[in-house]
């Protein structure tokens, strides 16, 4: 069997949105030649549809096959353009499976209940389709193919149903047995992204954007030599093109450096990608449908330093803070984990937490802040006082591998910032090496990048 010199091939669902990226999508595919996996999202809307299906049939069961129609037609859609037979053939093994789909949707509404196996179960479907869908038209267009759903392949994970993570030994011996006879035999596998399988054979889901973390486990399992991610951008850049001009696109990252890009700004890539790639030094590059013989941006184990130390800017402004006030809070042991647990156990994420002696700053989500507060009110009984929330705010982040290590940078780089009369609230310092993160009010937050940016360009 070989087990080297596969590549596996993630598509997004921007590269499944219409006729046309379907199309250049097969294209790359055709070029790639032999030994290769193919890995998908869902066809470009299609978890958002799932998403709004699932919270109408909680209201009503009368809206169930208005959404199945709709997401059908999505599927159509992205068929246009194609021969007439298979767009028939394709659609009808769509709403063939949507049998089950269906049932689901119907058993939401009749319980009035969401449970979150369900929820995972049906939010599973959408790469089911595209797998369905991509494996077909490759077939069509002579290239062996196959359709896989990934928990057939035993690509088997914890129990966290939202978040899951891939128990690596077991999911890897199964993905290897089920997955390297297909390749060797000639036959592009197309596995759906994003979900997973307990052990006791119920469906889990990645988080959003979670087809990156399976093209990884994917690599991971056959010891891929090297992870491309397609999609419609040329990788990562110097800084939003949206908010900052003469942005540049950045050729080389280390893990750790697109990682922290991902994690606050840049949904360019899952930002677990990694973490089953640590292991392996595997190497992923993010390239564009638009442009395919473009190299785009690679990202590898090591990391360098650049001339101008950072690489890029990124930001975040669905971030607030929940400042949490009592003295004494910063010392007493325990006071960090009660807060921890409470908000765990409610579903919220903490992203980041700065403590001084008399306040804890806690970084959540805008939307989670007013329910974290009525979460952590219990606890004003005992240490802590006063709970303030600040959601006028906006997160931005520099990263590049050095950052800690040279002096004067972040002097200049604040009296920059300072220059345009933006003052920056807090920050933080030393949780990563590559990274630096402060906060701004959110008004104020497009003249901070631009400012840090021309800054970053002219030194
Ligand atoms: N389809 C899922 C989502 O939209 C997973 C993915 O696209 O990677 O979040
Ligand atoms: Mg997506």
């Amino acid at each position: 069997m070989i087990a080297v010199g596969i590549r596996v091939l993630k598509f997004g669902g921007s590269c499944l949105k219409d006729g046309d990226s379907l199309r250049k999508t097969v294209e790359v595919i055709k070029n790639a030649g032999k030994d290769i996996v193919v890995v998908v999202s869902a066809v470009s809307g299609v978890t958002d549809a799932l998403i709004k299906a699932i919270d109408e049939a909680l209201e009503s069961e009368n809206t169930v096959l208005g959404n199945i129609r709709s997401i059908i037609s999505m599927h159509e859609k992205v068929l246009s353009g194609f021969p007439e037979y298979l767009r028939k053939s394709i659609i009808d093994k769509i709403v063939e499976k949507f049998s089950e789909l269906k049932r689901y949707l119907y058993g939401v509404a009749y319980t009035q209940e969401l449970t979150r196996p369900v929820k995972a179960a049906i939010l599973s479907f959408g790469e089911r389709f595209s797998a369905l869908l991509l494996s077909a038209v490759l077939e069509n267009e002579g290239v062996k193919s196959k359709a896989c759903e990934a928990d057939d392949l035993g690509l088997v994970t914890d129990e966290n149903y939202e978040n899951a993570t891939a128990l690596i030994d077991v999911a890897s011996r199964n993905l290897k047995e089920s997955l390297l006879p297909l390749i060797d035999s000639g036959t592009v596998p197309v596995v759906t992204g994003y979900f997973g399988v307990t052990r006791g054979g119920r469906v889990t889901t990645f988080g959003r954007n979670g087809s990156d973390y399976t093209a990884a486990i994917v690599a991971v399992a056959l010891d891929a030599e090297k992870i491309e991610l397609w999609k419609d951008v040329d990788g990562f850049m110097s800084a939003d093109p949206k908010i900052v001009s003469d942005v540049e696109k950045l050729d080389r990252l280390s893990y750790y450096e697109a990682a922290e890009l991902s994690y606050f700004g840049a949904r360019i890539i899952h930002p677990r990608t990694f973490e089953p790639l640590l292991s392996k030094g595997i190497p992923v590059s993010i390239r564009s449908i638009l442009d395919p013989s473009f190299p785009g941006t690679t990202i590898t184990p090591q990391g360098y330093i650049h001339e101008r130390v950072i690489k890029s800017i990124t930001y975040n402004r669905s971030i607030g803070v929940l400042r949490v006030h009592g003295p004494g809070v910063g010392y007493k042991p325990g006071v960090i984990a009660q807060i921890g647990q409470a908000l765990s156990s409610s579903g919220i994420n903490i992203y980041s937490i700065l403590t001084s002696q008399t306040s804890i700053n806690l970084l959540l989500d805008k939307k989670d802040i007013r329910r974290a507060m009525e979460v952590l009110s219990p606890l004003k009984e005992g240490t802590i006082t006063a709970l303030t929330p600040e959601e006028d705010i906006a997160l931005v982040g520099v990263v590049g591998e050095g950052l800690m290590k040279r002096k004067g940078i972040f002097g200049q780089m604040f009296s920059r910032v300072a220059k345009k009369g933006v003052n920056v609230e807090m920050v933080s310092a030393g949780a990563s090496e590559v990274a630096y993160y402060f906060i701004v009010k959110e008004k104020d937050l497009d003249a901070t990048v631009q400012a840090i940016h021309d800054w970053m360009i002219d030194r």
